[in-house]
């Protein structure tokens, strides 16, 4: 008998005595057994997400400190003296450390505010999350926005987990930050044609309501890149692009992203004039 076939034979031996304990117990201990059962899945349950809520607290003290010191020797009076220069790249290496996982925990663009100093100097880090509007400048107005509204359709009060950008029919669709393409769906109903991308850091964007699609599923695309062009596919009372951004799984409100490349760039370009922008 090897290992394997041993160890089978282990567990098999186990669940059958499991298996006739249990036939042996009456109705009554068979409830209280459920019902403890319960009780410790609930406990480690609420245990897991309390360890993990301390975890991503203690984590974001940490970063905030970083970032504190981080603004600290930007500003500092002292200018770019070499020893500022070697506080600042010590900084930033302790910050690059934690920001990957960092920006796995996080559950929404609130925590994102407070790396604005860290992401001013490491800009490149934007491109791979939603930080951008899918659609052209000039093109869109936002006509619906993101939570509770009477549905436009049904007339019913339901959360609208996106935001409705309204925009001719064919304006072109770009990706809010560089990822991979996971889904493509055709449909008459609820999101009509539309494209899921997954970016890094446990985002995802949607993009619903779509006239043509202009990529591939499987494919990967960069920030900007063109993937679909508006229209008024599945429920829809006119053409315009309903935007999602998911985070760890939850629809989180994507209002904060459309502006955080702008704002972290023109920070760029005005410390440092010469340099052309890129958006
Ligand atoms: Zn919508």
């Amino acid at each position: 008998m090897n290992f394997f076939e041993f160890t089978t034979f282990r567990t098999k031996n186990i669940i059958l005595g499991i298996w006739e304990c249990l036939k042996q117990l009456g109705r009554k201990e068979l409830a209280y057994l459920l019902l403890l059962t319960l009780v410790c899945l609930v406990y480690f349950v609420q245990g897991d997400h309390k360890m993990s809520e301390t975890r991503l607290h203690d984590a974001t003290v940490a970063m905030a400190q970083y970032q504190e010191r981080l603004k600290l020797n930007i500003n500092s009076d002292y200018g770019d003296s070499l020893t500022v220069q070697k506080e600042r790249e010590q900084l930033l290496m302790a910050i690059e450390e934690r920001i990957v996982t960092y920006l796995y925990q996080i559950p929404d663009y609130s925590y994102i505010g407070s790396l604005e100093t860290y992401l001013k100097c490491r800009h490149v880090l934007l491109e791979q999350l939603p930080s951008a509007v899918p659609l052209e400048k000039g093109d869109y107005i936002l006509s619906s926005d993101y939570g509770i509204r009477s549905h436009p359709i049904s007339g019913k009060t339901k959360k609208h987990f996106g935001i409705d950008l309204a925009a001719s029919n064919g304006k072109p669709v770009y990706a809010s930050a560089s990822g991979i393409i996971t889904d493509i769906f055709y449909s008459d109903k609820g999101y009509g044609t539309h494209i899921i991308i997954k970016h890094r850091f446990g985002f995802q964007t949607l993009y619903g309501h779509l006239d043509k699609v202009l990529a591939h599923k499987g494919q990967k695309v960069e920030q900007h890149e063109l993937i679909a062009t508006v229209g008024s596919s599945g429920s829809s009372t006119g053409y315009h692009l309903h935007y999602e951004t998911i985070k760890n799984q939850v629809k989180i409100d994507p209002r904060p992203s459309l502006a955080l490349k702008k704002k972290i760039y023109e920070h760029v370009i005005q410390i440092n004039p010469n340099k052309d922008g890129e958006e």
